[in-house]
C-alpha cells in the first residue's frame, strides 16, 4: 500500500511500537508513587521532557506533556485570554489556523477576533501583518508554522519577533513543522504546540511549551501543577523514541523534496490545467496539495483507494465535518473548485516506486473516470 495521507498522521515507527510494549511491561509504575519503581519512570519522564525541551531549546520547566495539539492549542488559548495582559484586547489570527485554534479564540474572544490577511498562496501576508500587529496592538497573536493542507511554511518567526519587542503573547502551532523541518526559532515564541503522531509516534500524545506557567486541568498537580493527571509514560516514551528517529531523518529531506517536485511535473504532464497551491513559495517538502481540474475529489479518492494509494482531498478534521475547509474560502476558490482538492502528502518512508505507481494510477483513473463520464451521458462542469 502507497500511503500519502502523512500530514493526518504518520505510521508509528517499529521502534517507536517496541519502546510503548517495552513501557507497558517494564515501567508502568505511577511516576509520582514513592518507591522505586515509581521513581524510575519519573526519571525517564523527565529525561523524555529534557530531550524535548533541549531539541526546542527551551527550558524543560515550561513544556508540558499533553494529549496532543488539540488540547495544547485550547488550553494555551483559554489561559491567554483570562490574563490581565489581554483584559479588553483583540486577538489576531489567520484564517487559516487550524480548527482547534480558531475554534477556541472564537470562543474566548468572540468579537475581538481580527483575521490577519491571506494571498491566493495560502501565505499570511507578513508585511501586511506586521502593519496591523503595529496598528492595532493585539493581546495575542497566534499564526500555524506550516499548513496542514498546502504545507505553505508561514511567516511565524518574524512575526513572532515582531510580537516579542512589543510585548505581544504569540502562539505558534507547530504540528505540522516539527518532525519536518529543523527546530530552529521556536525558541521566540511565547508558546508552541505540537503533536507526536505528525512525526511517527503514537496518537493522543504531544506537548506545550508556554514561556509562563499555566494551569488547564485541576488535580494531583502533574505537569509541574499545569495538567492534572496520572502522566501517560508508555505514549511520551513513544514520542521520545519518534524524535529521535526523525531528527536523524530530517537531513535527508532534500532527496525527499526532489520527488515530490518531480510528481508535480509528471501530474501536469499528465492534467496540464491542474492547479498546485503554495507552488511558488516555501513549502514543507513532503505536501502537495491539488486543485484537479476534473471530476470531484471523492471519485478520484475512492479509485484510488481501490488501486492500493490512500490520499485525502485535505484536512482530515473538516472531512470528517463535511465542509470545506477555511483554506478553500481564505484562498478564493469556487466551491466546486474546492470539490476537486486532492492532498499528496508523503514522509521518510515514501520512495520513489510509491511515486511513481502515484502518477500510473492517477493516469488510470482519469481514464475510467472520463469512461464512467462517457456513459452516464453527463457533462462535468468546470
Ligand atoms: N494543528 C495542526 C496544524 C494539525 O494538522 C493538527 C492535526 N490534524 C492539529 C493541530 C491537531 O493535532 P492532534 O491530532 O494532536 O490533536
Amino acid at each position: 500500500m502507497a500511503y500519502f495521507d502523512n500530514n493526518s498522521t504518520t505510521p508509528p515507527y517499529r521502534e517507536v511500537i517496541d519502546a510503548i510494549k517495552n513501557a507497558h511491561e517494564n515501567n508502568w509504575a505511577n511516576p509520582s508513587s514513592p518507591h522505586r519503581a515509581g521513581a524510575q519512570v519519573r526519571a525517564s519522564l523527565e529525561n523524555a521532557r529534557e530531550e524535548f525541551a533541549h531539541s526546542f531549546g527551551v527550558s524543560p520547566a515550561h513544556l508540558i506533556f499533553t494529549s496532543g495539539a488539540t488540547e495544547a492549542n485550547n488550553s494555551i488559548i483559554g489561559w491567554v485570554a483570562n490574563q490581565q495582559f489581554c483584559s479588553g484586547k483583540i486577538a489576531m489570527v489567520s484564517s487559516i489556523e487550524h480548527p482547534s485554534v480558531i475554534e477556541p479564540i472564537n470562543h474566548v474572544f468572540s468579537s475581538r477576533v481580527v483575521e490577519l490577511p491571506i494571498n491566493k498562496d495560502g501565505l499570511v501576508e507578513v508585511d501586511n501583518a506586521v502593519e496591523l500587529i503595529k496598528a492595532k496592538r493585539p493581546g495575542f497573536v497566534s499564526v500555524l508554522a506550516a499548513h496542514n493542507e498546502t504545507g505553505v511554511l508561514q511567516p511565524w518567526l518574524k512575526i513572532s519577533q515582531l510580537c516579542k519587542e512589543l510585548g505581544i503573547w504569540f502562539h505558534c502551532d507547530a504540528t505540522q513543522w516539527c518532525g519536518k523541518l529543523s527546530l530552529a526559532g521556536f525558541d521566540q515564541c511565547s508558546s508552541f504546540s505540537f503533536s507526536a503522531h505528525k512525526f511517527g509516534g503514537p496518537k493522543g500524545v504531544g506537548g506545550l511549551f508556554s514561556k509562563e506557567s499555566i494551569r488547564w486541568l485541576h488535580g494531583g498537580g502533574q505537569e509541574m501543577e499545569s495538567r492534572g493527571g496520572t502522566e501517560n509514560f508508555p505514549s511520551i516514551e513513544g514520542m521520545r523514541i519518534a524524535w529521535k528517529q526523525t531528527e536523524e531523518k530530517i537531513s535527508s529531506q532534500r532527496s525527499m523534496e526532489d520527488e515530490r517536485n518531480n510528481f508535480e511535473r509528471l501530474i501536469k504532464d499528465l492534467l496540464p490545467e491542474v492547479c498546485i497551491i503554495g507552488e511558488n513559495v516555501p513549502r514543507l517538502w513532503n505536501t502537495s496539495f491539488l486543485v484537479l481540474p476534473q471530476f470531484e475529489n471523492l471519485g478520484w479518492l475512492n479509485k484510488l483507494d481501490r488501486m492500493g494509494h490512500s490520499l485525502s482531498t485535505g484536512s482530515a478534521c473538516s472531512t470528517a465535518r463535511r465542509e470545506s475547509s477555511g483554506l478553500a474560502k481564505a484562498i478564493g476558490l469556487s466551491p466546486a473548485q474546492a470539490r476537486r482538492l486532492v492532498r499528496v502528502s508523503s514522509w521518510f518512508d515514501t520512495k520513489k516506486s510509491d511515486w511513481d505507481e502515484l502518477i500510473e494510477s492517477l493516469a488510470k483513473v482519469f481514464n475510467e473516470l472520463r469512461d464512467d463520464q462517457k456513459r452516464s451521458g453527463l457533462i462535468s462542469l468546470p
